[in-house]
């Protein structure tokens, strides 16, 4: 094939094109002396060498072997001499020639991607070796760096006895670390399917933790839940689960990744204490049940007389025992709030009329505060009365406690938007802004002066919020410290 060269085109321009190519080095197939006929500009720079000391000369001559590198793939007298014997193309896709840099005067690591090219004479022989040459130090500086990072974090989580764990909820492909099956009671090397793992966890947590987990996590982009499971060899362990839902551009979940860990000893622990804690106060109602009643005999049988230092003293008593009954019934509920063990019992009922009792209920045991209840029509509900019950003496006990005799307290219910609101304001020692999300954690109390002469455990809200998140309500608290606070609850009306 002959091509036609526009007639003005100057006479070198093929050294010029070539010149001024990216890393381009054209040696003759003269084994083994392999003589360098040109050199692009950028193979000059990239080699830091010059072009009148290197033209003519012998490509080993210039470059010295490295004889480290001897009988290796990527040794370039064997590369010329395979494309010579070959009559192909060579590729080496990655090798390591530090550079010699003579401002810093040391040698700097540089990487190359490199390709040998193979041009024959009319006898179809290779006459001459294209060399091109790459600079790809920084991908591998970047590769090294990915593989170093992933290396740090599967040290670190191997350290925290962490599974890790990847679902692709497009073709539902799930990788995992072998640390999952350990977890899961199977050996590390055994490969575990999503639908073993399913199989696994308890069947009530599935349904109520899992799944609820699972579509709430796709509208807040994460999930945090703990879950029973059975080993193969049916013993019961518990799992933390811990993880972000990635979402494509148009904001669809297209993957689930996340973290597992093995909770068993603390839930042990935990159910331990539940259990000594149940068990205690268990023990502690039946004598508690006797000195009540004989408090109450004993104030039946002076209140005839006419000492009225002892009939005082019976009632403080009786107050007291009441104090302590309180406490020991929220010991024991804080000891059936295990999954699956506080059961609801639901029955329609007038809130205002549980408003009213428990109201009554306290005014027998405090005095000196005004209680005012706006109440509205009957509103039913469908609820667990004791419960709510508990939640809204909590409400109101807690008022008394945090705020001055004589000072108001007022109840009030209403309707909004489907939903059923209670509220229980005071004009007590009030809570400051930064404890008001604490309150509702376990054994939760603030702490200031204030608070040292008033007794409690910090269990009533905690236990408040359990039942009222089971009733699928809400709970919280607006407040001013030195001013007071309004505590509310609000339930669906419909369930
Ligand atoms: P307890 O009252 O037994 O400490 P709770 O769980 O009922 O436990 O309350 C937790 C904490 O919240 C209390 O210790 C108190 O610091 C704060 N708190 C609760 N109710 C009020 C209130 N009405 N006014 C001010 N602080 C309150």
């Amino acid at each position: 094939m002959s091509v036609n060269l526009p007639p003005d085109l100057p006479e070198n321009i093929f050294q010029t094109v070539f010149e001024k190519s990216p890393g381009s080095l054209l040696v003759k197939a003269d084994s083994p002396l392999f003589t360098i006929l040109a050199a692009s500009d950028a193979y000059l720079v990239i080699t830091a060498s010059n072009r009148d000391t290197i033209v003519g000369k012998g490509f080993f001559e210039v470059f010295p072997e490295d004889e480290s590198k001897f009988g290796e793939d990527v040794n370039a007298r064997n590369v010329f001499t395979k494309v010579i014997e070959s009559r192909q193309k060579i590729d080496v896709p990655t090798y390591r020639f530090d550079v010699y840099d003579p401002i810093a005067k040391n040698y700097e690591i540089k990487y190359w991607s490199c390709s040998n090219t193979p041009i024959l004479d009319e006898s179809n022989k290779v006459a001459y070796i294209l060399n091109t040459v790459v600079d790809i130090t920084g991908e591998v500086k970047a590769k090294e760096g990915a593989i170093e990072s992933e290396h740090r974090l599967r040290l670190a989580t191997e350290a925290a006895a962490l599974a890790i764990w990847d679902l692709n909820l497009l073709d539902l492909s799930f990788i995992y670390s072998p640390r999952l099956s350990e977890i899961l009671g199977h050996s590390p090397e055994s490969g575990i399917t999503l639908s073993e793992i399913r199989n696994q966890v308890n069947a009530d947590d599935m349904q109520n933790i899992v799944l609820k987990a699972f579509h709430e996590s796709l509208i807040t982009g994460k999930y945090l839940y703990e879950v029973r499971i059975y080993w193969p060899d049916g013993s019961l362990h518990w799992v933390k689960t811990q993880g972000v839902v990635l979402q494509d551009e148009k904001r669809q979940p297209v993957r689930l990744l996340g973290t597992i860990l093995d909770i068993t000893e603390t839930k042990r622990d935990e159910i331990r204490k539940n259990d000594f804690i149940a068990m205690a106060s268990h023990e502690l109602k039946t004598p508690l049940t006797s000195i009540k009643a004989y408090i109450q005999l004993l104030a039946q049988k002076m209140a005839s007389s006419n000492d009225n230092v002892i009939i005082n003293m019976l009632s403080k008593a009786n107050q007291q025992v009441n104090k302590m009954t309180d406490l020991i019934h929220g010991f024991l509920d804080l000891s059936k709030l295990e999954p699956g063990k506080l059961q609801l019992k639901m029955q329609d009922f007038d809130i205002n009329q549980v408003i009213n009792d428990t109201i009554i209920e306290t005014k027998t045991t405090s005095t000196g505060h005004i209680v005012k209840f706006e109440e509205q029509g009957p509103i039913i509900i469908k609820a667990d009365k004791e419960k709510i019950e508990q939640v809204v003496n909590n409400f109101l006990s807690n008022a008394i406690k945090y705020s001055d005799k004589g000072s108001k307290i007022l109840v009030s219910v209403k309707k909004t938007d489907g939903d059923l609101q209670v509220a229980v304001a005071d004009e007590g020692i009030g809570i400051k802004a930064k404890e008001q999300g604490k309150i509702f954690q376990r054994f939760y109390r603030v702490e200031n002066t204030r608070m040292k002469n008033i007794s409690g455990f910090g269990i009533g809200l905690y236990l408040s919020s359990e039942i009222i998140q089971r009733h699928k309500g809400k709970i919280w608290v607006e407040s001013k410290e030195g001013e007071g606070s309004t505590f509310y609850f609000s339930l669906p009306l419909q369930v």
